[in-house]
């Protein structure tokens, strides 16, 4: 049986995954965190996941999160993920991130603690989405750069981040097909006088509104048609359960940095 915790146990990502570790035969819940002086300290997970009472009261420290853990499954916010690796020094605990919004120092550093524990990061943990990334890349290679790309993505308006981390792997994706580098390549939003489309861009639009979930298009057009690959998720169980479901295979997996392809065993047809 893997012990599996939960950083962030309060929020909305951090409560489904709660709820989907407690359909699992093979894992059950080690511990649970949130930060310091939230209402939900102390009570039984249960409060926040629905189901039985786990036994297991939610702490304000790593130090609690980390005691019986195999694996730590983070969503939170980069400085809190950062801390809870910084924290996890001297310990084998793996961890689960699936926070976004890393600037590129920070990845770095994520990149730095994946050396000495095994690390699972991945923008989106939804099966479907991980194959939609597959997808891109053989249209991209297809397409060509006769093709021009667009990618739109839409969140609920809680979000904190744009483009999500997801558009921004999609575009990575494509550029990495197309033999292009994404921060150079990439527009953010138009307005004004903004001149013709220069052809070797890759353009992102980004919608806040209500409670949709995530949604992610990435449009290639080019003369006479246009090709629209879409990700709709509906529930955020999606996430949770592919997220968990790396967690249990990250328990078995030696240092490095993985994402949900190597989960699935997608990332042999990569390259
Ligand atoms: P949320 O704001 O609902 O939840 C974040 C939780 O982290 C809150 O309960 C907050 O109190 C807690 N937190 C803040 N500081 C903390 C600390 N120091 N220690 C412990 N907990 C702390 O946000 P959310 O919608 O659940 O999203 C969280 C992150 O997950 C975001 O970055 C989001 O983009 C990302 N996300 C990723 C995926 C994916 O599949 N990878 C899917 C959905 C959301």
């Amino acid at each position: 049986m893997i012990s599996l915790s939960v950083n962030g146990a309060a929020g909305r990502m951090g409560r489904q995954l709660l709820a989907a570790i407690d359909e699992r035969d093979d894992a059950r819940i080690g511990a649970a965190a949130d930060a310091p002086g939230q209402a939900c300290i102390g009570v039984d997970t249960s409060v926040l996941a629905g189901g039985s009472p786990s036994g297991v009261q939610v702490a304000d420290n790593v130090a609690a999160l980390a005691s019986g853990s195999d694996v730590i499954i983070d969503f939170t916010a980069p400085s809190v993920s950062l801390a809870l690796l910084d924290a996890l020094q001297g310990l084998d605990t793996r961890v689960v991130i699936g926070t976004t919004g890393f600037s590129g120092e920070q990845l770095t550093r994520l990149h730095e603690h994946a050396v000495h524990r095994p690390i699972l990061f991945a923008p989106n943990y939804s099966v479907g989405v991980t194959v939609t990334l597959s997808l891109l890349q053989q249209a991209a290679r297809a397409f060509g750069d006769d093709y021009d790309v667009e990618i739109i993505e839409a969140h609920h308006r809680h979000k904190v981040d744009a483009p999500s981390g997801t558009a921004l792997k999609m575009g990575e994706v494509v550029a990495d097909a197309l033999e292009r580098d994404l921060a150079s390549c990439a527009v953010y939003g138009r307005e004004g006088i903004t001149g013709a489309r220069d052809s070797r861009t890759i353009g992102f639009e980004t919608i806040r509104a209500g409670d949709i979930i995530g949604e992610h298009t990435v449009l290639f057009a080019g003369a006479g048609e246009r090709i629209e690959i879409t990700h709709k998720a509906t529930d955020r169980m999606t996430f949770a359960r592919g997220a968990v479901r790396g967690a249990v295979w990250l328990a078995s997996q030696p240092s490095g940095l993985y994402d949900m392809t190597h989960v699935l065993g997608l990332d042999s047809q990569r390259g």
